[in-house]
């Protein structure tokens, strides 16, 4: 079982080419208060982050997540990750990550009101036991993002393809979801076009092919779901982005939402249409997962 670790980084360059940072480490203890109460990330949520599964001590995809780190910095006008540093920061918690599945989690932050630098530091966890989910499946509901297929290159400030630490109105959809007795929510645009869950992406089967919205229409683009495309691949399986519309969405012969740590999660009811649920398929998508993956 995993121990909880966190570690506070003092961020370097991009272009500091040391190879040893563990002098900008300190191992802090993650029971205990550690952030300057002026932080805006707990004040504004104006920071990134990432989500990183580990199974069994193996850190999975972790190239990918610094590269949607680098790429969420540079949306938000913060200063870019130095990628070796943070490499070796995963590489102090996985020692700490034990048997089982694990959550290891990136947190770059604007800093401190008026301050100097940004602050940066990483968690790791035990992972919540998604086996019901990954199993038995999850309803969900269709939700107005509020926002049509243009806004995201009309208003690019609104970071919608950045992983910001701005996930209240997430939250709110999925507390949404639940009082509308799901599990979980889709969010669509106002003009019908599917986009994501709040903490998920969308993968949806038409036969032999499966299909995701595309990053551009203001989604963050998965690595989960970049994965399971090259995997699915391998399999003889077409895949593609597209445009899906909320009411092809019924018309779909099998849906999930994944993310790093719930991993697949067959969607079993689109507000409160059955799905039909092909167990041992989801089955062998979640082996895949759980397997160790670079
Ligand atoms: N979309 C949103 C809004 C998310 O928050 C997440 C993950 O938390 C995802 C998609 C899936 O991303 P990943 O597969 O990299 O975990």
């Amino acid at each position: 079982m995993a121990s909880r670790f966190a570690l506070m980084i003092d961020p370097a360059a991009s272009d500091d080419l040391r190879t040893d940072f563990a002098d900008s480490f300190t191992v802090v203890d993650p029971t205990a208060p550690a952030l300057n109460v002026s932080e805006l990330s707990t004040q504004r949520g104006d920071g990134i982050f990432e989500s990183i599964g580990v199974v069994e001590g193996h850190v999975q995809e972790t190239r990918a997540h610094l590269a949607r780190l680098a790429h969420s910095a540079q949306l938000c006008d913060l200063p870019a990750p130095n990628l070796a540093q943070w490499r070796q920061a995963i590489a102090l918690a996985t020692a700490h990550t034990g048997s089982g599945e694990g959550v290891i989690k990136l947190i770059l932050s604007r800093g401190v009101e008026h301050g100097p630098a940004p602050t940066a530091w990483l968690t790791s966890a035990p992972a919540p036991d998604f086996s019901a989910p990954r199993t038995r499946g999850i309803r969900v509901v269709t939700l107005d993002r509020g926002i049509d297929s243009g806004a995201p290159s009309r208003a690019p400030w609104l970071l919608l393809g950045a992983k910001t630490l701005s996930y209240a109105v997430n939250m709110a959809a999925i507390r949404e979801a639940k009082r509308r007795g799901a599990d979980d929510a889709i969010f669509v645009s106002s003009d019908d076009v599917v986009l994501e869950a709040p903490t998920a992406s969308v993968i949806l089967r038409f036969g032999d092919r499966f299909v995701t919205p595309a990053p551009a229409s203001g989604i963050l683009h998965g690595t989960t779901q970049l994965s399971l495309f090259e995997h699915l691949a391998e399999r003889g399986f077409a895949t593609d982005y597209e445009t899906v519309s909320a009411s092809s969405l019924r018309q779909a012969d099998g849906a999930w939402l994944v993310s790093s740590v719930r991993l697949a999660a067959p969607i079993t009811a689109i507000d409160g249409d059955e799905m039909s649920h092909d167990a041992e398929f989801s089955a062998s998508l979640n082996q895949y997962l759980l397997s160790p993956r670079d």
